[in-house]
């Protein structure tokens, strides 16, 4: 790793893997232990088609600014010590909501105004005149729209757009998903003997486990247990452990209560569990990801547009931006159709 100073920088702007990237500038190992099971791991992807360009553009750009990550690394730091403090605490690392992410939904709701309808699937979407568009819904009701922002799972975008669409459905077909889940796991702090310092752990893929990793969840966000107990959160499926997503909750508990007595000991019973899977949820950003996204993008026709997750970014904070950007071409877009009208 300390020849990292020493190998050329790549500069053709190309795209490439995260493994090809990391085991370039880093070596086998690195990627093994510490970016396949950290990087990799943020995304549920497969550091051999992970996108760099997509998932993790600050290390190229480093890269070709520096010449070296180790370089780019020392100048931050540097930039960083030599900037004026605000004096305030540095905000936390992890922020999450007091009462889950329904907590999100729930506020979005209670601010739309309009004809909001809540679970209504669209299921076909066709040209009306005048540059407006029918969505027709599950329930085989009908609605006009001037303008239609999809913020579903690319795959469903595809299917919704394929008769109008079929040069855009056929790359958001392209966009692979993997399906994930975890499993929390209540118990008495005196229980566990491990100090849960730290935030949690991640496990290289190269160990074979049938879960991914574990975060201490009340460690990370205090509110989540009362004093005296701890809530650990498993992490499981994806490309690493499919298998797991097969298990029954009977087997997939006594699973994962197997990992958690061979890495940190735990003997006893949970006082409580919860099992969540995530069907299809994950979307991969695979190597070309953005030429793809572009791909899609140039092919939706007009007023249509496509928001979320499976494009640019995964974090919520991720989708927020973009679905800001995309409400505000939409409008931009009306604006531009009604003077000209
Ligand atoms: C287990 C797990 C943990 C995560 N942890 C974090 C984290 O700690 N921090 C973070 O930032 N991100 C995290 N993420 C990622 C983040 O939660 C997601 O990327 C994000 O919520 C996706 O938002 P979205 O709006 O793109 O998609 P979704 O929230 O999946 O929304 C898609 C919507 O489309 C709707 N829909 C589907 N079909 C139709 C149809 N035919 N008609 C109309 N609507 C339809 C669905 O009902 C759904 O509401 C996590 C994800 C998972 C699975």
């Amino acid at each position: 790793m300390a020849l990292e100073l020493f190998i050329p920088p790549k500069r053709d702007g190309q795209d490439e893997t995260l493994a090809d990237f990391v085991r370039r500038r880093l070596g086998a190992e690195a990627l093994d232990k510490i970016a396949e099971p950290l990087m990799a791991g943020i995304y549920n992807a497969e550091a051999e088609r992970q996108s760099l360009l997509a998932t993790f553009p600050r290390f190229r750009a480093l890269e070709a600014k520096h010449g070296s990550l180790t370089r780019g690394m020392l100048a931050a730091q540097r930039a960083r010590a030599s900037a004026p403090q605000a004096g305030n605490a540095p905000p936390s690392l992890f922020m999450s909501f007091a009462r889950g992410a329904q907590e999100l939904v729930d506020a979005l709701v209670s601010r739309l105004a309009g004809d909001l309808r809540l679970n209504a699937g669209v299921e076909a979407l066709a040209r009306a005149d005048g540059g407006a568009y029918t969505l027709t819904l599950e329930d085989g009701s009908r609605l006009r729209a001037d303008a239609v922002v999809l913020a579903t799972p690319s795959y469903v975008a595809a299917g919704v757009l394929r008769a109008l669409a079929p040069e855009a459905a056929a790359p958001l077909d392209a966009i692979r998903y993997v399906s994930t889940g975890t499993v929390s796991l209540a118990y008495r702090r005196a229980d566990i003997h491990h100090p849960l310092d730290g935030f949690g752990l991640v496990i290289p893929r190269s160990e074979r486990r049938p879960v991914n990793a574990v975060t201490w969840t009340s460690t990370k966000f205090s509110h989540r247990a009362p004093a005296g107990y701890a809530l650990l959160r498993v992490f499981f499926g994806g490309s690493r452990s499919p298998q797991s997503m097969a298990l029954d909750d009977a087997a997939l508990l006594a699973t994962v209560r197997g990992e958690l007595r061979s890495m940190l000991g735990i003997d006893a019973a949970p006082l409580f569990h919860r099992i969540y899977r995530w069907q299809q949820a994950n979307p991969q950003y695979d190597v070309g990801h953005l030429d793809r996204v572009a791909a899609i993008e140039a092919a939706l026709p007009a007023g249509v547009y496509v928001t979320g997750s499976p494009y640019r970014g995964i974090g919520i904070s991720d989708c927020v931006r973009q679905a800001q950007e995309t409400a505000q071409q939409a409008v931009a877009a009306l604006v531009k159709q009604t003077i000209q009208g």
